[in-house]
């Protein structure tokens, strides 16, 4: 390998995504510095940078998206190149500019795709006009009324949207027409709230589609190549929560086709380093381009894992202007993988956030797991943000191999003192339609509401749902009273064996013993 593209890469991140791109850049002899707010003092993140600067408050408005003075502080501290990771300002076209302008790398595409694929409407208008098919829509609707209009002529269910929209925000399905002025001026309101732009459109609602979604990477010289789809149907809210690939329904000729598809959509805004296209997969087999998400996506790691190449890495030579390297686009998926997005939340509490210490992290380990973890044993998990912890990531030779490894993943995983979604994870990988791979957008949030995916597990975190926990920690303060009268020696630790092999007993009992 030559000499390293860039002496040193600021990262304006924080979590998993700032400890992933520290490995790529350590791995190519990159100085790796990162920023952090109060709240962030002693992440993982800050303890494994080569560098470490406080840029703020813990608010990510006064501090992780502060895009000024992180250009100043880039160019402060001698780094060639800004990764923005994924959220905060990675989709920013103001961002990317002003990187730009600073004389600075922005490692990501161009300032000017970022800012026609931040825009629904306007993309959507690209792409088509590319000949990408996309889903059948309307122009900007001024008023209830010209979308009523429109949900008439298409046929309810509608979907009205935010055209700046993000984040599943600004979004609403229409059923039927009397519901439509409401739902038209939530979406406007809340459109206007999230991203200062309250213009909506119009969209058919496409009845149990699949999200499947089209890796691609450009570079300079205008090679665009689609590295294969990512299946992310299994969502809540519209939020992705396990992600695989290859998804189980794409033949190679559908590959294809959505291959050729998201390399149009690319090419039609001038594309650089690494997108995603979005599409929506009807059962009957027709695919819809949804958006282009123009940076890293969180679930780049299953690509990674069935095509053998390190994205991240990927994007740091491109951006320093390397050509890809050539047979990218013959690359077949090898095996699978499955990613299980791991958010301090309480699934079986209205997904409730979950911050706290975690007093206890045992990641699981073994052939073919993967964990890209943003925290550590200790560490504090604030509530200022996205309540993603890291992901649990599997390869298998097939799904069902990669499903096995991932339900032994999960049994060996232990996060003590916060609550995580892990539980509602292992009662999914029971489900007999996600063991058959019969997703769609809707699966998991229609389960959830008929209560299907209860958990059937004592995981730690759910102990204290457990009927007869009084009695056993009165059994354990008993064991342990009688232990200490009875004057055991003390160990070199100051505590006495009795306490030992209480606490034990404990922890045996707190270690899901009864999973
Ligand atoms: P956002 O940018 O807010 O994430 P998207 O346009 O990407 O919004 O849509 C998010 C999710 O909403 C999709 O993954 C899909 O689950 C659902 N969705 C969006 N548009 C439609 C539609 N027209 N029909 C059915 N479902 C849709």
């Amino acid at each position: 390998m030559g000499s390293p593209p860039f002496a040193k890469v600021l990262i304006a991140n924080r979590g998993e995504i700032a400890v992933r791109i520290l490995r790529a850049l350590r791995e190519r002899g990159i100085t790796g510095a990162v920023i952090y707010s109060d709240a962030d003092r002693t992440s993982l993140p800050v303890l494994l940078a080569d560098e470490a600067y406080r840029i703020g408050p813990a608010p990510s408005p006064q501090s992780y998206l502060k895009g000024e003075e992180i250009v100043e502080l880039a160019l402060r501290i001698g780094a060639g190149a800004i990764h923005p990771g994924y959220g905060f300002l990675a989709e920013n076209a103001g961002f990317a500019r002003r990187v730009e302008e600073a004389g600075l790398t922005f490692i990501g595409p161009p300032a000017s795709a970022v800012e026609v694929m931040g825009s629904k409407l306007e993309s959507r208008r690209i792409v088509a006009d590319a000949g990408v098919p996309v889903v059948p829509g309307s122009g900007e609707m001024p008023d209830a009324e010209a979308a009523a209009e429109f949900a008439e002529r298409v046929g309810y269910p509608v979907m009205l949207k935010a055209s700046a929209g993000g984040g599943g925000k600004g979004m609403r399905r229409v059923h039927a027409p009397e519901e439509l002025p409401k739902a038209y001026r939530a979406a406007r309101s809340e459109a206007r709230a999230s991203f200062g732009d309250d213009s909506v459109y119009c969209e058919k609602y496409i009845e149990r589609p699949r999200h499947v979604e089209i890796q691609i990477f450009g570079d300079r010289n205008g090679t665009v190549v689609s590295l294969g789809e990512r299946e992310c149907s299994v969502q809540r809210r519209h939020q992705k929560v396990i992600e695989e690939a290859p998804s189980p329904v794409v033949d190679p000729e559908l590959r294809r086709r959505m291959g050729e598809a998201a390399v149009l959509a690319a090419r039609a805004v001038g594309y650089v380093n690494a997108g995603t296209v979005e599409f929506l997969l009807a059962p009957g087999g027709e695919f819809y381009f949804l958006e282009m998400n123009t940076r890293l996506q969180v679930e780049h790691p299953v690509t990674e894992l069935v095509t053998g190449l390190d994205l991240v890495r990927l994007q740091v030579a491109v951006a320093a202007g390397e050509p890809l390297p050539p047979g990218l686009d013959r690359i077949e998926p090898e095996g699978h993988a499955i990613e299980a997005r791991l958010y301090a939340e309480d699934p079986y509490s209205g997904f409730a956030p979950s911050p706290g210490t975690i007093e206890r992290l045992r990641l699981p380990e073994g052939p073919g797991v993967r964990n890209d973890c943003g925290v550590y044993e200790g560490a504090t998990v604030p509530i200022h943000y996205d309540p993603m912890l890291g992901k649990l990531i599997v390869w298998g030779s097939d799904r069902e191999q990669a499903m096995l490894r991932l339900e032994r993943a999960l049994a060996e995983l232990r996060i003590d003192g916060i609550r995580t979604t892990v539980p509602l994870y292992r009662a999914l990988l029971r489900d007999p339609d996600f063991r058959a791979g019969r997703l769609d957008i809707a699966m998991l949030d229609r389960k959830l509401a008929e209560g299907e995916l209860a958990a059937t597990d004592l995981s730690p975190g759910h102990l204290a749902h457990c009927p007869e926990l009084p009695m056993i920690a009165a059994a354990i303060e008993h064991v342990e009273r009688a232990a200490s009268r009875s004057r055991v020696p003390t160990d070199g630790a100051g505590g006495s064996r009795g306490r030992w092999s209480a606490a034990a007993r404990r922890e045996a009992i707190e270690g899901g013993r009864w999973s």
